[in-house]
């Protein structure tokens, strides 16, 4: 029983079951609140605003996509917390004082699932408490407003500079191992050969160890642009994905949720 909880992080103790319905209906809600889909793995660097100003929320998407991003703006909490549970962005600027709640919870269950995507936190409140609660709730960066965007842009970048700065050089789940630096696989300190296409869906799966990665995005992630996909390319990818993992001993498994994608985790076995 216990056995299921770990991979899906502590604070969603679900069955994989229970956690492909309720992503199944985050992702609806989400795409209500949006409007569209979310490539995880666009060309440019997705970020999200959360900012209940809309003057500002405005502004600061104007500047972030003359700088070159793509921004998603959300202005509550509560959609923060749906679309952040569906969507992995490159990082998120998160307004503290929200119409409904602190942002700080957000930034606290976002830490809790072990996500780590930079969070730079913006506020209005500049004392000395704040900054401290902000900092140990997991926020890397903080502004307070009001702020010159050509700062805010500078401090991103710093942050998106250090990529697997937060998650360490390397993610780990049971014996298997990836290095971000190398994007290299590793099982039992080993490194393995895998092809360019295998090595980056294990990546995408590592790096959203505990979520569920839509069969979409794994494929913008493989192919980006390329055009034509064939329909099954990325079951085939998946399935030679899972044979090399398996044939080398690596104690994880790629689940397939059906008609919600693909989830890793560590392989459990029934107990006897
Ligand atoms: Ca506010």
């Amino acid at each position: 029983m216990g056995s299921l909880h770990q991979p899906y992080g502590g604070r969603f103790p679900l069955t994989p079951w229970a956690f492909a319905t309720l992503s199944i209906a985050a992702k609806l809600i989400v795409q209500k609140l949006i409007g569209k889909d979310f490539p995880e793995c666009g060309r440019a660097m997705r970020l999200l605003v959360v900012e209940d100003n809309a003057t500002l929320s405005e502004l600061l998407a104007k500047g972030l996509r003359t700088a070159g991003y793509e921004v998603d703006l959300l202005a509550t909490a509560a959609e923060a917390r749906t679309v952040l549970m569906t969507t992995t962005y490159a990082a998120v600027i998160l307004d503290l004082g929200l119409p409904d709640g602190d942002g700080l919870a957000v930034l606290r269950e976002l830490r809790h699932r072990k996500d780590s995507t930079p969070v730079l936190v913006l506020t209005a409140r500049g004392g000395l408490q704040d900054r401290v609660s902000g900092l140990r709730s997991g926020a890397d960066d903080y502004m307070v407003k009001p702020f010159a965007l050509e700062e805010l842009v500078a401090r991103l970048e710093a942050q998106l500079r250090r990529p697997g700065q937060q998650l360490g050089n390397s993610l780990h789940i049971a014996n298997l191992e990836f290095d971000l630096r190398g994007r290299q696989a590793l099982i039992d300190d080993q490194p393995q050969m895998l092809s360019a296409r295998e090595t980056a869906v294990l990546e995408l799966l590592m790096r959203s160890k505990g979520r569920v990665v839509s069969k979409k995005q794994v494929e913008d992630h493989i192919f980006g642009l390329s055009g034509d996909v064939a329909s099954n390319a990325v079951e085939v990818y998946v399935h030679r994905l899972r044979k090399q993992l398996s044939d080398r001993g690596a104690k994880v498994t790629i689940h397939t949720i059906r008609g919600v994608g693909y989830l890793i985790a560590e392989e459990k076995r029934d107990p006897v």
